[in-house]
């Protein structure tokens, strides 16, 4: 047949839900090849079914017992643990959703690049972790990263336009997160409730605790950077709290070419499961007049630190954003425990940043496997110090 083949890592989650949702609606020309997932072991088995897929793979080896009764009478293959998300990522599939949470996702995102698949990323700590590396990987393997982050997706359209010779600077928009217009105080003691309550986007646990302390534009920043090869310094980031704007792009002769869309991930990844053709989005269609306006703002590097760290730890470079991401998973980690305040976040990543440079660590990296050490160690680095943040 002439369907495409599709993997989708990461199939529970958020991301997971909005890329089933629009194979769903087109059957006949996808096949499911493999699905993965942590530990949601029946949303992973009845998403299997539902889609005649070949292999499904739980990262949590305690659940290969559940996942095999699960699926029994089916003829799907399954397996367990981190080197069973690898084998799902390396198995034939001519697209595959990388949308695992966290720098986990690097290993098994590698592993569909290493085979020169077409990769829509949505993790976008795998690139924050492993740096240029990534691309690098990518470019030799012949593997094209479709990105799926909506700013990034939206960057990657609005460069056709023009040339990189041309290119001024980009520019991606942040909606400002529940805690916009938050005195600093009240953002310091801000519960996790408050932080779960995103204002436009339904996102999984994690990034929605880094759009509250827009660690997650700077992840996306420095996301930018590695993807699109840019400097810095032509990285800008605008507060829009419509988030109808996703990015745009500037050119010498200072046209600014933008995409729009509704706050929905189905639209981004569709951009990526049609690439390079269009396929049908969700239904909903975007309505300005009714929207009324668009608004726009500076974006506060005083009540958002975590946005002036991505920054520095980009200029910094030699594995600095490699650190700034494990420390803020760890963080993030700390944080929903009920361990450290939400003000305590970006002082831990700061702190660990600084740590890791006092302790004379900083040293570019030669491999994303080096990149996978320093990922490691940083994370210990962190959950050393955060016993004094805590106080
Ligand atoms: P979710 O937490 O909703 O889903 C994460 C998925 O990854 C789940 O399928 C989960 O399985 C699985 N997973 C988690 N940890 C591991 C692990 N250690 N090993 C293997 N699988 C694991 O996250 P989102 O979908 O929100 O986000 C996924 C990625 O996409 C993140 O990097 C995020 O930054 C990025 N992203 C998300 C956006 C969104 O709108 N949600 C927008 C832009 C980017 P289980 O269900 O079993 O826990
Ligand atoms: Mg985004």
């Amino acid at each position: 047949s002439d369907a495409r083949t599709v993997t989708v890592l990461g199939a529970t989650g958020s991301i997971g839900d909005s890329t089933m949702d629009l194979l769903r609606g087109a059957r006949d020309r996808y096949q499911v090849e493999a699905l993965t997932a942590n530990s949601n072991v029946e949303a992973l088995a009845r998403l299997a079914k539902e889609f005649g897929v070949r292999f499904a793979a739980i990262a949590d080896p305690a659940r290969l017992g559940e996942l095999k009764d699960a699926l029994a009478g089916t003829n799907i293959e399954c397996g367990a643990g981190e080197s069973a998300i690898i084998e799902a990522a390396a198995r034939p599939a001519d697209w595959v959703m990388a949308a695992v949470s966290g720098a986990a996702g690097l290993k098994p995102a590698l592993a569909a690049v290493d085979r020169g698949a077409a990769v829509a990323l949505a993790n976008k700590e795998c690139l924050v972790c492993a740096g240029d590396f990534f691309m690098q990987r990518a470019a030799k393997a012949g593997a094209c990263i479709l990105p799926a982050d909506s700013e990034h997706n939206a960057l990657f359209q609005a460069l056709s336009s023009g040339n990189r010779e041309e290119l001024v600077r980009v520019i991606i928009t942040a909606s400002g997160g529940p805690f916009r217009t938050w005195a600093p105080a009240d953002i310091e003691q801000a519960t996790l409730e408050q932080a779960l309550k995103h204002p436009n986007w339904s996102m999984g646990q994690k990034i929605t605790i880094d759009s509250a302390s827009m660690m997650n534009k700077g992840l996306e920043v420095i996301e930018a950077s590695y993807l699109f090869a840019l400097s810095a310094d032509e990285i800008d980031v605008l507060v829009h709290p419509q988030s109808i704007i996703h990015g745009m792009v500037e050119f010498s002769d200072r046209s600014v070419v933008a995409q729009l869309g509704a706050p929905d991930m189905r639209i981004p990844i569709a951009h990526c499961l049609g690439w390079p053709d269009r396929i049908v989005g969700p239904s909903a269609r975007l309505d300005l007049a009714k929207i009324g306006q668009l608004t726009f703002e500076a974006p506060d590097f005083e009540r958002f630190p975590g946005l002036r760290l991505a920054y520095e730890a980009l200029r910094t470079g030699r594995g600095a954003t490699t650190v700034f991401n494990a420390a803020n998973e760890v963080a993030v980690a700390a944080f929903i425990a009920g361990k450290i305040k939400f003000g305590s976040i970006a002082r831990l990543v700061e702190a660990t940043i600084n740590d890791w440079i006092r302790a004379g660590n900083l040293a570019p990296l030669s491999s994303a496997d080096d990149a996978i050490s320093v990922d490691h160690n940083a994370r210990n680095r962190a959950a050393s110090l955060l016993p004094q943040i805590a106080l």
